[in-house]
């Protein structure tokens, strides 16, 4: 074992590990990265994550570098959690540590997944209503600033995060609150770290205020750099919160080891409805007209991606013949059963000639479960590659999309494949997944060139490739082109207030160049199912 693994582990109660396998595991996530670390610490409490930043910052001191990246599940698309240093696992940092059903609020450690907060607060009858796979956790949740499939309707995980505790570089613990100015003096005035973050924080919004204006201003979603600034002072009483500073921060200002979320009341039963349209042009219409009825989800999917899912079996035509071209829209009613039987009437009723639709009843849920399995069984099955993530979760506007789709045709025929789009067109999110070959040159030098392709078309269109998670290390390589010089200038001096000896993942985000990217692609394909 290395000097510094044995080191940490005389010193901690959780454990750190240098043996190749298990370097291994945590060298790969949901992205067309790989890059093995040095290290794996699996602390076991918030003092062992205190020990760990500490001492990985004094060796920072003495120009030894070790980078930190934090992980939790693992599911990110764009290898944010990945290092070459000490990558750092909020695994058992699992625990739910107070449910308060009486108002509502629970407070977790930050590797608590969103299944299992979930399933505890199920037996209150509480829920966090963001759609997102359950095993992400909400350390991870809050990092990548993900934009689920229900934000439409809840907001998000942003909506659901009153304050969170943060293990910043010194190794000191954080503790965020919104503060009105009398309190936020107090903060101002203390000597540690902690006043120090406040002081410059509170410095760099009043020098930078016109940008950070021009930035709150923007009518674009967009998730890249630090731009949750703008939401740290709050008018109109000017109030000041340190915690929008760390959605997107994807673990480069600092660990969070625990967060206090409050809840909403869980709703007894979803239901949900499936529809086909032969073009794009009528789907939307449709869309617009069922908006109003506030489903918890409403998403769209090209139906060409069915095709492989129906030679594996898994045919969304089987439950309803007319099931095979066009666009489907999928929209699930989250209300109290006798609202949700209105709504799903209504669907019915507002539903055009030439359309084909189902609604799920007791008899035919099943049905419905196969039309998710359909969606992994595209995901999954691609006979000369992979649909690695290299472009999900990207904005369209809505008035954008149709003209989007049609010059996404031009691409399709550039690249000589078809690329049918899927997502939330409540939340304007969408991904496509192009058939990639990572264990070819060809297929590697494809990604960046895609990459950039696709985020040019976007622009054209006032999307943004960053628009439902951060740049992180594969996104970087274009996210930062769209970055003014002030923009650059503004994030690097919130990464250096929080971390001057840069011990964050510092070559994520802004730090991230397209050479490290491209020399850090996977060659070979991930042994997992991908979702
Ligand atoms: C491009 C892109 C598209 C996505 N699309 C979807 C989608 O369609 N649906 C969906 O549900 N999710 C999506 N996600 C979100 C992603 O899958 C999860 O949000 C994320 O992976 C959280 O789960 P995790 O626990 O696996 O976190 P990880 O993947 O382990 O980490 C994610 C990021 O958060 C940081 N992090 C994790 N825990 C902490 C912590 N305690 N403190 C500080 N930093 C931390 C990591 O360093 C990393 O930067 C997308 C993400 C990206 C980047």
């Amino acid at each position: 074992m290395n000097k510094i693994a044995k080191y940490i582990n005389q010193h901690i109660i959780g454990n750190v590990f240098d043996s190749p396998s298990i370097l291994e595991k945590y060298s790969t996530d949901r992205s067309a990265l790989k890059i093995t670390p040095r290290m794996v610490a699996i602390p076991e409490n918030t003092s062992d994550v205190r020990r760990i930043v500490r001492f990985v910052n004094q060796l920072s001191k003495k120009s030894v570098h070790l980078p930190i990246s934090v992980r939790g599940s693992g599911l990110d698309k764009t290898g944010a959690d990945l290092g070459t240093g000490l990558v750092l696992s909020t695994e058992h940092l699992n625990k739910i540590l107070e449910i308060d059903d009486h108002s509502r609020l629970v407070r977790v450690q930050a590797g608590v997944t969103l299944g299992q907060l979930n399933s505890a607060l199920a037996l209150y009858g509480l829920t966090v209503p963001v759609l997102a796979d359950p095993r992400e956790t909400i350390g991870g949740l809050i990092s990548n600033f993900t934009t689920d499939a229900g934000a439409g309707k809840y907001n998000g995980i942003y909506y659901y995060v009153d304050c969170l505790e943060a293990i910043v570089s010194t190794g000191d613990a954080i503790q965020t609150n919104r503060y009105n100015r009398r309190h936020l003096t107090k903060k101002l005035d203390l000597t540690s770290y902690e006043g120090e973050i406040y002081r410059e924080i509170d410095q760099l919004i009043e020098d930078k205020s016109e940008l950070i204006a021009e930035l709150g201003g923007r009518n674009t979603v967009d998730a890249a750099g630090y731009q949750m600034i703008t939401q740290v002072v709050r008018d109109p009483v000017r109030s000041f919160d340190l915690l929008p500073l760390f959605y997107a921060a994807q673990g480069t200002l600092g660990v969070i080891t625990e967060v206090i979320l409050h809840c909403s009341v869980l709703q007894p039963s979803v239901r949900h409805f499936v529809a086909a349209f032969e073009s794009i042009s009528s789907a939307e219409s449709y869309i617009q007209e069922i908006m109003p009825l506030m489903p918890e989800e409403l998403n769209l999917y090209d139906a060409r991606m069915f095709k492989t899912s129906a030679d594996h079996g898994k045919d969304p035509a089987l439950f309803a013949p007319k099931f095979n071209k066009g666009y489907f829209v999928w929209a699930g009613f989250d209300d109290k059963p006798r609202h949700i039987n209105k709504k799903l009437k209504k669907c019915l009723k507002l539903l055009p000639q030439n359309a084909a639709a189902v609604t799920e009843t007791d008899d035919n849920t099943t049905d419905f479960q196969r039309f998710y399995s359909a969606i992994v069984s595209y995901l999954n099955n691609d006979v000369s590659g992979e649909r690695t993530p290299i472009c999900d979760d990207f904005y369209v506007p809505s008035e954008h999309l149709s003209n989007f789709l049609t010059d996404l045709r031009d691409l399709e025929k550039t690249y000589g494949q078809e690329l049918p789009v899927f997502g939330s067109f409540s939340t304007s999110n969408y991904s496509v997944r192009p058939d990639i070959q990572l264990n070819t040159v060809e297929g590697r030098q494809f990604v960046l060139k895609f990459i950039n392709d696709f985020d040019s078309l976007l622009r054209e269109h006032s999307g943004s490739i960053t628009g439902g998670a951060p740049e992180g290390r594969l996104k970087a390589v274009v996210a930062e082109k769209h970055f003014t010089d002030e923009e650059v200038a503004l994030y690097t001096k919130i990464k250096n207030i929080f971390d001057p000896e840069e011990i964050f993942a510092p070559d994520i985000k802004l730090g991230a160049t397209t050479n490290a990217t491209v020399r850090h692609l996977r060659a070979s394909y991930l042994n997992d199912v991908i979702s």
